[in-house]
């Protein structure tokens, strides 16, 4: 093994441990094409192992007999690691996924605020005193942790997405196993070691790493998991709602979306050329919020068209470490060849490509795709009804108001959309009728810890962030308390 050149095992009950059958697998970065690590390929004994350390720590020792104020100043204390560590752990994701230093860092620092954002809600969960319809006894609620949370993961952001789900879970009292993906699981394992180090007992917080279908189903049907958090793809998406429905466990999928960004011939056109491009070329389009259709009122089409691509065509690719870097590489080779795919298929369907539509093979390992633009696109073709989860934007014309609602709805997902206009009244008609989690009017992507986040339709189940995630980890108790001590003759009809 050469010199630098890591090896990553999972992180169960306070430590890093080696794979039950000894077996890895590398992990490449996807600017150079290279290996970089190595990291454990987990099975059913692994996911067994973190499983029952994670169960072990929610019912007995240390977590359980903790108050919520000691479990908040924990999370506090974490808070305070990753904003040291930012630097170490977004070097690690952006080696792994090829995202921007720059937002990758970003996006790390960020991460900080959700774990002080549950680390103030853990002591604020209160109960209820319910006024019953019974004479002589005294009715209260208690929110309960739910158990293990299985924690599952994509590949564009790991860490955030991972924390999205595991700091409202902690704060909640949960204990919880996180399956990172294969692509980029270096980062959780370090993750993981803080943990520790912020205090937390040994088995809070455990990591299995290595493939779906080899450690994350055993993950998802063990006994012992009362929850399963999960950010990924529809099919892996469905797979697991099956597998947790077998076990009846309760899920929050966060799912992809097809996202339309509607720009109005009101709107601040410089505006909302920044917004669009945000929306889908911002992390080389590998975000489940892309905005991958743009809806133009037809009145402006050539002249915001024309806009758009002059904005991008200099857009610098290259290596995701220099600052002058405006889109880095795809995260990884399969979905390299999908975005390709989809540009063949878009072409194939009569749809114009205005700006980019290549690969650049000249370009680090070549795993790189120019912004592209497809103009003419129909709302009924693939490249408008199926998510690419790459820099191809579709651009669509409409009419009306009316129009735009139509078209923008007329996709299975409903993650997010955006409304580019001046017109307060236009404005909340379309945030009213676009069914989808997240509208966002003269803006584009913003996302907080406070606010709740999920999709609509098949972009998903439950919310996260925000008050509403801490829901999701909570099993409600009521608890009903005689104050009459005459318990009722059961045989005496009353
Ligand atoms: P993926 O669905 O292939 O994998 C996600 C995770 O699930 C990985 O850790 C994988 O190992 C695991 N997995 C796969 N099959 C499994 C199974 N049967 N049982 C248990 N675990 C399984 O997704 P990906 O390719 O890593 O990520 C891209 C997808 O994620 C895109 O479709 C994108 O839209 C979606 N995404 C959604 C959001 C959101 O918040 N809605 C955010 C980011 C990404």
């Amino acid at each position: 093994m050469a010199e630098n050149f890591k090896r990553y095992g999972h992180y169960i009950g306070g430590k890093e441990v080696p794979p039950a059958d000894g077996v890895y697998f590398p992990t490449e970065d996807p600017y150079t094409g290279k290996a970089w690590a190595e990291i454990a390929r987990g099975r059913e004994a692994d996911a067994n192992a973190a499983v029952a350390s994670a169960h072990g720590a929610f019912i007995d020792g240390a977590w359980p007999a903790m108050t919520a104020t000691e479990r908040g100043k924990l999370l506090r204390k974490v808070g305070d690691l990753i904003i040291a560590k930012a630097e170490r752990l977004a070097a690690i994701e952006r080696r792994d996924n090829g995202k921007l230093a720059a937002e990758v860092s970003r996006q790390i620092r960020y991460m900080a605020e959700y774990f002080y954002y549950y680390a103030g809600m853990a002591d604020k969960i209160e109960g209820k005193v319910i006024p019953t319809d019974k004479h002589g006894v005294f009715a209260y609620t208690k929110n309960e942790p739910k158990g293990v949370v299985a924690i599952i993961t994509p590949w564009n952001s790991p860490l955030t997405l991972t924390s999205w789900k595991l700091a409202p879970a902690l704060a909640a009292g949960c204990t919880a196993v996180v399956k990172p993906s294969e692509f980029t699981s270096a980062s959780m394992v370090e993750f993981a070691a803080l943990f520790k180090e912020a205090g937390f007992p040994d088995g809070v917080v455990n990591v299995v790493t290595g493939f779906g279908a080899e450690v994350g189903v055993p993950l998802v049907s063990h006994p012992d998991v009362a929850h399963v958090g999960f950010t990924g793809g529809e099919a892996a998406g469905i797979a697991i709602y099956q597998l947790a429905a077998k076990g009846l466990k309760t899920v929050t999928l966060e799912l992809g979306g097809k996202s339309p960004n509607i720009v109005f011939d009101d709107a601040d056109l410089d505006q909302a050329v920044k917004g669009v491009v945000s929306g889908i070329f911002a992390a080389a389009g590998q975000t489940c919020v892309a905005g991958s259709r743009l809806l133009v009122q037809e009145n402006i089409h050539d002249e915001f068209v024309a806009r758009l691509v002059a904005f991008v065509k200099d857009a610098k690719l290259g290596d995701p470490g220099l600052a002058e870097t405006q889109i880095g590489p795809i995260a990884t080779r399969p979905q390299f060849d999908k975005i390709m795919s989809y540009i063949a298929i878009a072409k194939g369907e009569g749809a114009l490509c205005v700006l980019g539509g290549k690969s650049r093979p000249d370009l680090g390992a070549g795993q790189f795709v120019e912004p592209t633009i497809f103009t003419g696109v129909d709302n009924k073709m693939r490249i408008a009804q199926e998510e690419v989860f790459g820099p191809v934007l579709s651009v669509i014309k409409f009419k009306d108001a009316d129009d735009a609602i139509k078209i923008g709805n007329d996709v299975l997902y409903g993650l997010a959309a955006g409304v580019w206009t001046k017109s307060l009244d236009r404005a909340m008609k379309l945030a009213d009728k676009l069914l989808a989690g997240n509208i966002w009017v003269n803006n584009y992507r913003a996302t907080s810890f406070t606010s709740p986040f999920g999709g609509f339709k098949r972009s998903g189940v439950g919310r996260e962030s925000g008050t509403n995630a801490m829901d999701e980890f909570f099993e409600v108790k009521c608890v009903w308390i005689s104050t009459d001590l005459d318990v009722p003759n059961p045989f005496i009809r009353r």
